[in-house]
C-alpha cells in the first residue's frame, strides 16, 4: 500500500473515533478497506449536498477548489487527506491554464481525481483523453498542456502525448508528468516480474485504476496474469507447471491482503511453484514527499 492511501486511511480512523465522519467518494478502490471503514460507521457521500455528518473527509484523490469552498459554505468541517502526489497534479494543471495552456489530461473522465483536477477549470478549457480516438478527437489550439491522472499507466501517457505532438504539429505542446513515483515504481518492478513469471497474480480492488492498470502491464510480458481482490479468488489450477509465479498489488491493497493471497499462493501452487516473487517489498522505500519527486516542486518540469 502506498504512503498516500496508508495516512489518509489512518486519518480517517482517527477522526472517526472523535466524532461522526462522512468521506467524499470512496476512500480507496479496495472493498476490504471500505469494509473496514464501514465497520467503524464512517459514511459515505459522493456529493458534499448529502453530508449530514459535521465532518467531511476529502480522500487521498483530492478535490478541486469549487467542491471545498462549497463544502465550507455549508458550515462543514473539512478533513483533507489529499495524497501530496496529487497535490503535485493540482498545482501542475493549475500552472498550464495560468499559462494559457488548453489543459489535456491523460486519465479516467469520471475518476474522482479526474473530476477534482478538473473541477476548477471553465468547461471548454480543457479535455480528458484515455485512448487514441479521444486524441483524434481532439480540436486544435496553439497551446496544449498535458498532465495525467497519478495512476495512469507511464507508457500510455507517453503514447498519447506522442500521438497529440504528431496530430498537432504545429502547437505548443508542454507535457509535465504526474504520474506518481509509486505508481511507476510499481509499474516498472511489476515489468521485471512479469517477464521471469510463468504466472503473475495481481492484488486489489476490481475499480482500482492503478492495479487495473498494472494487471494490463504484467500481460504483456506474461501469458497468465490473474486479477484477485483476496486470496478467495486464487485457483489452484492457475499453478500447473508453474515455476515462478509472480505476485504484486495495487497501491490501496493493505499488505495483510496481500500477505494472505502470498500464502493461498504457495498452499495452491505447493511444491511446483519453487518461487513466489513479490514487488511490493520495493515499493516501500519510495519518497513520502513532493520533495523526493525531481523538478515538480513547483508543479512544472
Ligand atoms: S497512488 Fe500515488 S498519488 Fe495516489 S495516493 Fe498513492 S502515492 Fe498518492
Amino acid at each position: 500500500m502506498c504512503f498516500g492511501v496508508r495516512d489518509a486511511i489512518a486519518l480517517a480512523i482517527e477522526h472517526a473515533d472523535a466524532g461522526p465522519l462522512t468521506i467524499l467518494g470512496d476512500l480507496v478502490h479496495n472493498p476490504t478497506v471500505l469494509g473496514a471503514l464501514e465497520a467503524k460507521g464512517i459514511a459515505v457521500a459522493e456529493d458534499v449536498a448529502h453530508v449530514k455528518t459535521p465532518t467531511l473527509m476529502v480522500t487521498a484523490h483530492g478535490t478541486s477548489e469549487r467542491t471545498l469552498a462549497r463544502t465550507r459554505a455549508l458550515g462543514l468541517t473539512v478533513v483533507e487527506a489529499t495524497c501530496p502526489l496529487v497535490r503535485v497534479a493540482h498545482r501542475a494543471v493549475a500552472a498550464l491554464a495560468r499559462e494559457g495552456y488548453h489543459v489535456v489530461i491523460v486519465g479516467q473522465r469520471d475518476h474522482v481525481e479526474v473530476r477534482g483536477l478538473t473541477g476548477d477549470l471553465d468547461r471548454d478549457s480543457f479535455n480528458v483523453v484515455l485512448e487514441d480516438d479521444d486524441v483524434l478527437a481532439l480540436e486544435e489550439h496553439p497551446r496544449l498542456g498535458v498532465a495525467a491522472q497519478t495512476t495512469q499507466a507511464v507508457e500510455r501517457v507517453r503514447h498519447l502525448v506522442d500521438l497529440i505532438r504528431r496530430r498537432f504539429p504545429q502547437s505548443d505542446v508542454r507535457f509535465l508528468d504526474t504520474v506518481c513515483k509509486p505508481t511507476k515504481e510499481r509499474q516498472s518492478a511489476a515489468v521485471e516480474m512479469a517477464r521471469q513469471a510463468d504466472v503473475v497474480i495481481v492484488v486489489g480492488g476490481r475499480s482500482s485504476n492503478n492495479t487495473r492498470e498494472l494487471v494490463k502491464t504484467c500481460a504483456r510480458y506474461c501469458a497468465r496474469v490473474h486479477h484477485v481482490q483476496t486470496d478467495a479468488g486464487v485457483r489452484p489450477e492457475w499453478f500447473e507447471a508453474a515455476k515462478v509465479v509472480g505476485l504484486t498489488a495495487g497501491t490501496s491493497t493493505p499488505d495483510a491482503v496481500i500477505d494472505r493471497v502470498e500464502a493461498r499462493i504457495r498452499l495452491c501452487a505447493g511444491a511446483s511453484a519453487g518461487q513466489v516473487r513479490q514487488v511490493e517489498a520495493q515499493i516501500e522505500a519510495m519518497p513520502r514527499s513532493v520533495e523526493g519527486v525531481p523538478g515538480v516542486k513547483d508543479g512544472l518540469r
